[in-house]
């Protein structure tokens, strides 16, 4: 196993519609794996194929919730279904989203309550999972990369103007760019 770079905003992969995949091989077994220790070393709550420069539709995630309860698994070729997206101000507290493509960044925006996924895992076995929250939130965030589609893309304008001085002022935004889990200090 692994830990891989994460591309950052401006990279190619991150704004361009994922494939489906196609091959359940030993490979696919191996990214997954990678995926899971990257995501760990982030640390992070989600990672998708494209923010390891791999343009498949495939996510990982792994969030324990406020009861204890620990969400984890590998969402490939995955569907959603969303309820209605909440209208209005997003809270700076209960909204604010974060995203290791946009490292050290974090910003609000309204999500659907209610999500239901459907995916196979790695060994291509069918499942289901219909998510409240801050897991329906995940999913959203992570479906949304494979649609080459980052959470800033989906700011108010007061946030998106924000974050575009963000990116600007530290050189992202161009293609090529990465950082690697344990190594990088962002917070620099
Ligand atoms: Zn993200």
């Amino acid at each position: 196993m692994a830990v891989l770079p994460i591309r950052i905003t401006g990279d190619d992969a991150l704004h361009t519609v994922a494939e489906p995949v196609e091959t359940f091989d030993a490979e696919l077994k191996t990214l997954v794996a990678d995926m899971f220790e990257t995501m760990a070393a982030a640390p992070g709550v989600g990672l998708a194929g494209p923010q390891v420069g791999v343009s498949k539709r495939l996510f990982v995630y792994n969030w324990t919730d406020e009861t204890g309860t620990l969400w984890r698994g590998t969402a490939i070729n995955p569907e959603l279904w969303l309820s209605p997206t909440p209208v209005g101000e997003p809270d700076e507290d209960d909204d604010s989203e974060g995203c290791l493509s946009i490292p050290g960044e974090r910003y609000p925006l309204h999500r659907a309550q209610r999500a239901r996924l459907t995916a196979v895992d790695e060994n291509q076995k069918p499942f289901e999972i219909t998510a409240d929250g801050w897991l329906a939130r995940i999913f959203q965030h992570e479906y949304d990369h494979l649609d080459g589609i980052l959470y800033v893309d989906r700011l108010d304008s007061a946030y998106d103007k924000s974050i575009a001085k963000v990116i600007r002022k530290k050189g992202w935004g161009v293609p090529g760019q990465s950082w690697m889990p344990g190594e990088d200090d962002l917070e620099a």
